[in-house]
């Protein structure tokens, strides 16, 4: 039985320790004082600072101006990027990822930015010697990165972490296709506006990505404030399937919820094939 229910505070307040696509606390150094740049005065925390995927004072160009912790949004090594696929080269002693999904409860909420599943449990992937714990997982429409100048419709993120300044995040295309399972048992229940759905069933989480797991690697950012660059990214080279009907009522939802590409500046992207 599905139902929805009105989280506590408590619960809410759990919620904001998880990492997310929406949290300034990942990196919530309190600043101790203003700055002036010329007339300009930055506000002192990023907590309450609203931002935003469409263009406009709090649009994406001015997201590193908004508050001094959001700074790094105007950093080097900034994602998405455009992945041009002749320019990469075969990254010698990149891993194959090593998917230990489970089947898993999850929290869907729609934060603003994003829709999000929060998963509890002992999810991992493994990279060489580091074992990575899936945070969450969540969806942006179009796609983020793009492959030779062409964005997919949504693609989705999973967020895992090592430490506090190690994340891995898979990034996964989809593309028009057969129907896919995850959105046929949830599509209708995703929160179309500010809120959550708490599912009482399990969602097998290794179904939620393709079969393939080539990628390409590249070190970046977060896509959304705080912007740190502390993201290993594994944008995997095999897209997901999804009705059109499916991909047209999700982007819908999601509404342009992406960030423009940034530049690779003096980066490298790396291409593992198995
Ligand atoms: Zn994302």
């Amino acid at each position: 039985m599905k139902k929805f229910l009105i989280k506590s505070l408590f619960v809410f307040a759990l919620t904001l320790l998880v990492f997310s696509c929406d949290n300034s606390k990942i990196e919530d150094k309190s600043m101790s004082s203003d700055k002036h740049e010329g007339t300009h005065v930055k506000k002192q925390d990023c907590n309450d600072v609203h931002w935003s995927h469409h263009e406009g004072e709090e649009g994406p160009a001015h997201w590193k101006d908004l508050c001094d912790a959001f700074a790094a949004c105007g950093g080097q090594a900034q994602s998405p990027i455009n992945i041009v696929t002749n320019e990469t080269s075969v990254g010698t002693n990149l891993n194959q990822i090593q998917i230990h999904y489970d089947s898993t409860p999850v929290d869907i909420i729609n934060n603003g930015h994003t829709v999000q599943f929060n998963v509890s449990g002992n999810n991992t992937i493994t990279l060489g010697e580091k074992e990575y714990k899936l945070l969450q997982f969540h969806y942006h429409a179009a796609s983020e990165h793009t492959i030779n100048g062409n964005h997919y419709p949504i693609e989705v993120h999973f967020v895992n972490q090592y430490s506090d300044s190690d994340y891995s995040v898979v990034g996964a295309m989809f593309e028009e296709g057969t129907a896919n399972e995850l959105f046929t048992e949830y599509l209708a229940e995703f929160p179309e506006s500010k809120g959550e759905y708490t599912s009482e069933n399990t969602i097998d989480l290794e179904k939620l990505l393709p079969s393939n797991l080539d990628y390409y690697y590249y070190i970046g950012s977060l896509t959304t404030p705080p912007c740190s660059e502390i993201v290993n990214w594994y944008v995997l080279k095999t897209p997901i399937k999804a009705s059109k009907e499916q991909i047209e009522k999700f982007a819908g939802i999601l509404h342009h919820n992406y960030r423009p590409v940034m530049p690779l500046n003096d980066r490298k992207v790396l291409s593992y094939n198995k």
